[in-house]
């Protein structure tokens, strides 16, 4: 739960009461203030505005490698929540893959499915096996919709419960600052949260199941993430690795999740 400051109690109850929800598979229950609504309609239009000033990647081989590596990892989650008979918090779902023509080393998936890779990672993803831990990572945060958690968070603290719904509608600027910072698009909009070390584990518990049921061999995340963290050499660390630190703590809780994630490959469909 958020560290939620000195509110009134009885006011934060039953904000709370009101504002919590289910992560589907792991079965926490965090905190939701935004109305699932605002998230898919604030993520397309942040996610239009962004496709209209960044260039989409000219090559046609590397922009269809991401279509069908994300259409994969999509057709898993359905078929995951379907068995479950939780499609229905699929239904508003608007899914889209791009490739972003950049040097940053980033992917990030906004509510609704909405999802963007940066040229700049494929170096260090390699192969699609390498794109799908990526995708399905990014993907899972979107589908346990860690973005709505973070900006209740970080509303809370700032505004106060009773601040949140005229913050939406009032102050679109820090809304949409927020917004950024919580989807990891562009260091320029401010500090770069971490993600919380719980959300991080989550998204790869999650990711490793929905990038077997695509037929990609889960192993393949333990290499991803070692590529990844020796990014750090030299220089500033990419966007990427600022939002999901890689160290020694993640490859081992990789590795604990492997097995798990191992029941649902059945190898290339
Ligand atoms: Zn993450």
């Amino acid at each position: 739960m958020a560290t939620i400051g000195r509110r009134s109690l009885p006011a934060l109850l039953a904000l709370t009461l009101l504002a919590c929800s289910t992560v589907p598979i792991t079965g926490r229950k965090q905190l939701s203030l935004i109305p699932a609504s605002t998230m898919l309609s604030m993520s397309y239009q942040q996610y239009g505005e962004f496709l209209q000033s960044n260039p989409l990647s000219p090559s046609k081989d590397q922009t269809a490698m991401v279509r069908q590596t994300g259409g994969r990892i999509q057709n898993a989650v359905e078929r995951f929540f379907a068995e479950k008979g939780m499609s229905e918090q699929l239904k508003e779902y608007r899914w889209e893959f791009n490739l972003v023509e950049s040097k940053e080393i980033n992917a990030w998936c906004m509510p609704g499915g909405k999802v963007v890779v940066y040229t700049g990672i494929l170096p260090v993803t390699r192969d699609e096996a390498g794109l799908a831990v990526v995708m399905g990572h990014e993907i899972a945060h979107a589908i346990a919709e860690h973005g709505n958690e973070r900006m209740s968070q970080g509303l809370l603290e700032q505004l106060g419960g009773a601040g949140l719904a005229l913050a939406l509608e009032n102050e679109p600027q820090k809304t949409k600052d927020m917004w950024m910072t919580v989807y990891g698009v562009g260091a320029q909009y401010g500090a770069l949260l971490p993600i919380s070390r719980l959300q991080e584990s989550e998204a790869d518990e999650l990711g490793l199941v929905f990038m077997a049921m695509a037929g990609y061999n889960p192993n393949e995340a333990v290499s991803f993430w070692q590529r990844m963290a020796a990014q750090k050499t030299g220089g500033a660390p990419p966007e990427f690795l600022s939002t999901h630190p890689s160290d020694e703590t993640r490859i081992a809780n990789l590795r604990k999740l492997l097995p798990g994630a191992m029941k649902y490959y059945k190898g290339q469909p």
